[in-house]
């Protein structure tokens, strides 16, 4: 056990450094002047453990951080044997002439999702289309639990890219084209680090985070001369300046100002107002110039995965060029050898000021004092517990439920009666690898049951265990009430996702067949569970109802839970649904908006409407403002209408409308109250025009929804009552 083997080789009790009653900022001036360059240079450091040529190397380089790129896990694959493992890399390091504790890093981007038997939730995605930025905050600290537990205090996440082209094979690690929805689902850095002065990181259910990829990840060109064919991830963003801050760099902002420890920069470049493109990884302007001087980042930076490597030069010019545009440290992962020589040499010669690399280390160490390593470097097993357990897989199964994008529902097909003759098929309803997507438990996932957890078809099992299923739709269809067809992509991480199956958004071949088999039997609902939309254009004709699912994770269940009514929809969609892949890039707010489906768009019941409705009623009563309390009290006359599809509906219009007006006035922070209001008010303009609203009322939806997330409510509600009025 870690008890019975640390190397003491210092007096623990005279040095400051390790006295914890000491201010953070003593504790690392103190560190910093007994440093050696080397020790410092190894501080800066972060190798891959499967690199490392001997685990001595850990303190023959003074390695600062080690890390487990996508799959590099301990055999078996467990909670108990990451623990093991992390605690022995640390001994290793607490053999150090000053001890200072290794920070072991792992991608945990939805969940502790290496690890076989942990929790593992719905990509962010399908984070973003529940609108729900507390729920996004329980999943942040379910994640920090689970890998805190296994001995790990830091993490790889949260991706706070804004996907402006679904071709992109990360448009599922982000919450949504909007930076005002990316802003809001932000609180997930809450409860993954706690406090924004990081006073909590140091507890067993905190971990520290990594906004990542800065800056514009999620803007890339596709398929731009420069890059080469489809290459869109790692490539470039070509924008003007104010579209960089407006949509690229205002989440990070809101990062910084809730505390996030560490920033890593993205592989791709940035090209400003037709300038000439600069790799973010030797960016001095956005990375020392905006993050740190402007935002006031005072964490540290951690590069991408050998990404100093792809700036132009030798090796020495790419550690030059990164270190003095501000990062602290580099994921060299394997190259320890060649980046430790070559940054010595670098400050040695002066063309590394020896200022810009305390300043790195001092950032360093600073997080390491704050997640409490030097008082305890090693894991607890009594933690172990937590990985995967019942109260964990519980906000799992919540978060996949209200994920679900209700897009089209004729004749009121859903919900289901739990009475219903069930046929399923589809390649995507009883495979937890297809529904977990990449980043589960190897880099770039694997279809199959890699771990444990429900897949679609066993959550309907559980409410119609007689269900029939087939794959591809070849068993008996006769005899049967409604076909329940799962369809979407295989895993993929990176790149540009599942195109090795011959589509990008489109359906697989095989998918098709299903769809038009039980479509043409019998009354059918289409489950997409895919990592972005995809283009069902051709099939919509005999679908009757279709739900985007994106990838739910380990709790199937959760899908079912609405699918037969135990839940119901509320999830809005998070992308714009393209017609075809041909209008990529497809955003809300572009000139020539035509969608399938418009962002923000999701079918609901009055009686969820209701709900959200009733809940910002009570948040708003308890707020000490004027216009929260008066925005209150429109909401109690609008639920005081018993029926919103009923003769008195203007009535509950008109009163949300003042809502809308009052909550534009509040000071207080109104996302999911606006929410509310806009979700009442178009369950009532839906109801009133009818499911297949006209381009232009799509087109308020999208603006609605927007509005809501920007706070010009009264603006959206008051349109959206005008179409009412008008039909
Ligand atoms: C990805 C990062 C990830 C890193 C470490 C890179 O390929 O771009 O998002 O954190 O690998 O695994």
């Amino acid at each position: 056990s870690p008890a019975t083997q640390p190397v003491v080789v210092i007096d623990a009790h005279d040095l400051p450094y390790l006295n914890p009653k000491l201010p953070i900022k003593k504790r690392v001036d103190d560190l910093l002047s007994r440093m050696t360059l080397a020790e410092k240079v190894g501080q800066m450091t972060q190798a891959e453990r499967n690199a490392l040529k001997t685990r001595s190397d850990i303190s023959t380089y003074a390695l600062g951080s080690l890390l487990s790129g996508g799959g590099s896990v301990p055999t078996p694959n467990t909670a108990a044997s990451w623990a093991a493992m992390i605690d022995t890399f640390q001994r290793s390091a607490q053999a150090t002439r000053l001890q200072i504790p290794l920070i072991y890093g792992v991608d945990a981007v939805h969940g502790h999702n290496n690890v076989v038997g942990a929790t593992i939730l719905p990509h962010n995605i399908g984070l973003g289309a529940t609108r729900d930025p507390d729920l996004a905050r329980r999943t942040g600290e379910v994640t920090a639990t689970e890998v805190r537990a296994t001995g790990i205090p830091w993490d790889f996440a949260p991706c706070l890219c804004v996907v402006r082209d679904d071709r992109w094979g990360r448009a599922y690690e982000g919450y949504g084209e909007d930076p005002a929805l990316v802003d809001a689902m932000a609180t997930v850095l809450t409860g993954m680090q706690g406090k924004a002065d990081g006073s909590q990181l140091k507890n067993k259910d905190r971990v520290l985070a990594s906004a990542k990829h800065y800056a514009g990840d999620g803007g890339t060109t596709y398929g731009s001369s420069t890059t080469g064919g489809y290459t869109i991830d790692q490539g470039i963003t070509q924008v003007t300046r104010e579209e960089l801050e407006r949509l690229h760099l205002a989440p990070f902002k809101k990062a910084v100002d809730l505390g996030v420890g560490t920033v890593m920069p993205s592989f791709s470049s940035v090209s400003i107002d037709g300038a000439p493109a600069v790799k973010m990884h030797g960016n001095d302007e956005l990375i020392n110039g905006v993050l740190k001087d402007r935002m006031g980042f005072k964490g540290f930076v951690i590069s991408d995965w050998a990404a100093i490597d792809q700036l132009p030069g030798d090796y020495a010019s790419d550690i030059r060029t990164s270190i003095n545009a501000g990062l602290d440290m580099i994921m060299v992962p394997a190259r320890y050898q060649d980046f430790t020589q070559g940054l010595t040499t670098e400050v040695s010669a002066g063309r590394v000021p020896l200022s810009r690399v305390d300043d790195a280390v001092r950032r360093i160490l600073g997080e390491k004092f704050k997640l409490g390593l030097f008082e305890k470097p090693y894991s607890d097993p009594a933690l172990l517990s937590s990985v995967g357990s019942a109260a964990h897989r519980a906000v799992g199964r919540e978060a996949a439920a209200k994920s679900q994008v209700l897009l089209k529902n004729e004749g009121n097909l859903l919900p289901l009666a739990p009475t219903s003759k069930v046929y399923v098929a589809g390649s995507n309803a009883d495979d937890l690898g297809n529904q977990m997507g990449g980043w589960s438990i190897t880099w770039q996932g694997k279809s199959g049951a890699t771990t444990t957890g429900t897949t679609v078809l066993a959550g309907i099992k559980e409410v119609v265990p007689s269900a029939t299923f087939s794959v591809d739709a070849s068993a008996p269809l006769t005899g049967h009430d409604v076909g329940v067809v799962v369809v979407g992509e295989r895993p993929y991480a990176e790149g540009v996702g599942d195109v090795g199956n011959g589509h990008d958004q489109l359906l697989s071949d095989a998918d098709k067949v299903a769809v038009d088999k039980v479509c043409s039997a019998m009354k059918c609902v289409v489950l997409t569970v895919s990592g972005r939309p995809q283009v069902v254009s051709d099939q919509l004709g005999k679908i009757n109802a279709l739900v985007a699912s994106w990838l739910p994770g380990t709790e199937g269940a959760g899908v079912a839970d609405v699918l037969f009514g135990k839940k119901p929809f509320s999830g809005r969609l998070p992308v714009s649904w393209p017609r075809t892949e041909a209008q990529q890039p497809l955003n809300v707010g572009d000139a020539s908006y035509d969608p399938q489906y418009p962002y923000g768009w999701g079918l609901t019941t009055q009686a969820a409407a209701r709900q959200k409705l009733t809940d910002a009623r009570n948040t708003l009563l308890r707020k000490h403002d004027p216009y929260a309390l008066a925005a209150a009290v429109a909401a109690s006359i609008a639920l005081q209408v018993k029926d919103w599809s009923g003769p008195q509906a203007t009535i509950a219009l008109a009163a949300l409308q003042q809502s809308a007006k009052h909550l534009d006035r509040t000071k207080v922070d109104t996302f999911a109250e606006g929410d509310a209001v806009v979700s009442a008010a178009r369950y009532i303009t839906q109801t009133k025009i009818g499911q297949n609203l006209t381009e232009p009322t799509s087109k308020l939806t999208a603006d609605a929804e927007h509005a809501s997330l920007t706070g010009q409510l009264a603006t959206a509600v008051a349109k959206l009552t005008a179409a009412y009025k008008t039909k």
